[in-house]
């Protein structure tokens, strides 16, 4: 039998245990990127592992979330980033530079090498033929260091794409209908594998939107073959020789097969509040919308501005509607500016922001109250947007762009005829905005500013946890619900006594003090809790805060992975419907933790306020049980 294409890159990689779905595998990680909101605390915990420079071949450090400089505390974060790259060995890709997954795209990825990166979009390479997967900023630190990376070997699945799409549909509409087949949990332990004689339609942009949306889903990854179609791409912008040719063996296996005919899919949107809440457009409207946000590391590419610019030429937005449009990179700017595209751009009425995350993340342009906001982007989850009653959907930017004409969801297939875009034969490319490391090392300094707080460290896990269930909260609970982004709490993220704040603000805002008072205590959450984005600082700040363990139904990945790093305990229950039977302020007890993790046993879980016990189970390999137990993956690092 021969082996698939995630395969044979595990194989080039594997440093230990076989590729059987469910075991322990780890892997050489050839690069990592960072983006300045996980950055920060990667770069300290690097630090705290006492290496002088990176050790992988390549490392990219990013400032593309906290570009807001409302106050000092963004451009100092981003002055420590600038000197620890110099230092340790790290390019820089500077603030303007664009959207680290879209940048790396362009400038760094390499088909065949492996990538981690501290975002969840990460996966955006594998439209190049890279195994690229997002994880918290310590794996990535630990990954910087030259240690392997070790996840449990994920269930392969064949996504098939048959046909072409037709006018109108995008790849945009392929991903929302993988969405809306395996839903924000269908992908959770898997890789999306694409393949099928569709794929050659698809040029390179279009397949990062594809994997990189395939995060909405909880896979691991998403990765496409590096075939004809990557190499052009690679020699448009100037890189053919990094590209190596890639596929599936013909009689490949798959442990999954999703078949998607691309001539049947038509212009779909994700409806609020869920990547996954995905309809036709044709169905959903008349809607009056308020604002367009065209831009992410989803749908920012030359590709896609260059169809928007065409849309709108000659044209104005409807009064009603602010249309904003972030391009993702300067690659892409300087591209339209130099061809017209910008002008059309601008001269319909578009407010063009700076090449960087920006209404995404929350950095500005939050919709008016109750507004309805048609965006690009990736995740539409409640509050997101910066505006907690606001209504955001996802869509394709031709979807988008033909909104912010009429003023209302518009299924572009109104507009008559689709604009004829393709790649051009050579990107504009000026890497003077990514800064390699210093040659003289010794003599860079490290750049603190008063926003740079010293890093807490866990303690290790105590033999017995007795604490208070300090909240219960429902399923789907998202990392924005445990830790806010936005553009009061990001700035923060290397503060995190300033941070602790804002721990579960918009569900609970009390939680913080009750947390304090309690000295710590216990996490009570239902389905997929801490589903999202790759944001360490929500198992991080609970840390801080003294939660020792977290009982839920079941874990988005990313999450659980964290909670283990910073030695918090990720259990679940084995009968679910216990979740019922306990109450914010019940006292848990749960003794012998150790003996239990260590031989793989139940754990029994005593409500000592009303006395009854019932089982949880810790599903943690023999190496996630020394790193609780050590009190999290730093100090596991650090004794060796
Ligand atoms: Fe930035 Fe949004 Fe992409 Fe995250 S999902 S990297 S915030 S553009």
């Amino acid at each position: 039998m021969g082996y698939n294409l995630t395969q044979k890159i595990l194989l080039n990689h594997l440093v230990s245990g076989t590729l059987q779905p469910g075991q322990e595998i780890a892997i050489k990680i050839d690069q990592t990127l960072t983006q300045d909101a996980t950055g920060t605390m990667a770069y300290l915990q690097f630090e705290a592992m006492g290496i002088p420079r990176v050790k992988t071949e390549l490392s990219v450090s990013y400032v593309d979330h906290n570009t807001l400089q409302t106050g000092f505390e963004n451009a100092d974060d981003h002055r420590f980033l600038q000197s620890t790259a110099a230092k340790y060995g790290a390019y820089f890709s500077r603030a303007g530079n664009g959207i680290c997954h879209q940048v790396h795209l362009e400038r760094f990825g390499v088909p065949g090498k492996t990538l981690l990166g501290s975002d969840s979009h990460t996966p955006t390479a594998g439209g190049l033929g890279m195994l690229a997967i997002g994880v918290g900023g310590l794996d990535v630190a630990v990954a910087m260091g030259g240690g392997p990376f070790h996840m449990v070997m994920p269930r392969v699945v064949n996504v098939r794409l048959h046909g072409r799409l037709a006018p109108w549909a995008t790849a945009k509409d392929v991903i929302l209908e993988v969405l809306r087949r395996l839903t924000v949990k269908g992908g959770v332990g898997k890789i999306l594998e694409y393949g099928g004689e569709g794929i050659k339609y698809l040029t390179v942009p279009e397949r990062a939107t594809i994997t990189n949306m395939g995060a909405e889903t909880g896979a691991t990854t998403s990765i496409f073959p590096s075939d004809e179609v990557t190499r052009a791409f690679l020699r448009a912008q100037g890189r053919e020789e990094v590209w190596v040719e890639l596929g599936p063996d013909p009689d490949a296996a798959y442990d999954e097969v999703l078949d998607i005919d691309l001539s049947s899919l038509e212009p779909l949107v994700a409806c609020p509040h869920s990547p996954d809440n995905v309809k036709p457009v044709r169905e959903v409207g008349p809607l009056a919308v308020d604002q367009v946000v065209i831009g992410s590391c989803t749908n920012s590419s030359y590709l896609d501005l260059m169809k928007v610019a065409a849309i709108l030429k000659g044209k104005v937005v409807h009064p009603r509607v602010s249309l904003v449009i972030a391009p993702g990179s300067r690659q892409v700017y300087a591209m339209l500016a130099q061809n017209g595209a910008l002008a059309d751009l601008v001269a319909a009425g578009a407010r063009i922001l700076e090449c960087a995350c920006g209404p995404c993340i929350g950095m500005g342009q939050a919709p008016p109250s109750g507004g309805v906001s048609v965006r690009t982007i990736n995740r539409n989850f409640k509050g997101r947007s910066g505006t907690a009653d606001a209504r955001v959907y996802l869509a394709s930017p031709e979807t988008a762009a033909a909104t912010a004409l009429t003023g209302r969801l518009t299924d572009p297939r109104e507009l008559g005829d689709p604009p004829e875009i393709a790649l051009p034969e050579r990107f504009h490319v000026d890497d003077r905005m990514i800064l390699p490391p210093a040659d003289n090392p010794d003599d860079v300094e490290i750049v603190r500013g008063p926003n740079i707080k010293p890093l807490p460290v866990a303690e290790p896990l105590p033999r017995s946890i007795q604490g208070r269930v300090l909240i219960k909260v429902g399923d789907n609970i998202t990392t924005d619900h445990i830790m806010p982004a936005g553009a009061k709490v990001l700035p923060l993220r290397s503060n995190i006594p300033a941070m602790a704040e804002y721990v579960f603000a918009a569900v609970d805002p009390s939680f913080p003090r009750r947390a304090r008072e309690a000295g710590g205590g216990i996490i009570v959450g239902g389905e997929n809790y801490g589903q999202g984005s790759s944001r360490e600082h929500a198992a991080l700040v609970p840390m801080y805060l003294g939660v020792k363990a977290v009982l839920a139904k079941s874990f988005a990945r990313i999450h659980r992975d964290n909670l283990i790093n910073f030695g918090i305990l990720p259990i679940t229950f084995i009968e679910p419907a216990d979740y019922d039977r306990l109450e914010q302020d019940d006292v848990l007890q749960i003794d012998q933790v150790h003996q239990a993790l260590q031989d793989g046993a139940d754990l029994e879980v005593k409500n000592v306020t009303r006395n009854f016990t019932i089982k949880a189970r810790a599903q943690v390999t023999p190496r996630q049980v020394e790193i609780i137990l050590a009190g999290g993956l730093l100090n596991y690092t650090r004794r060796g």
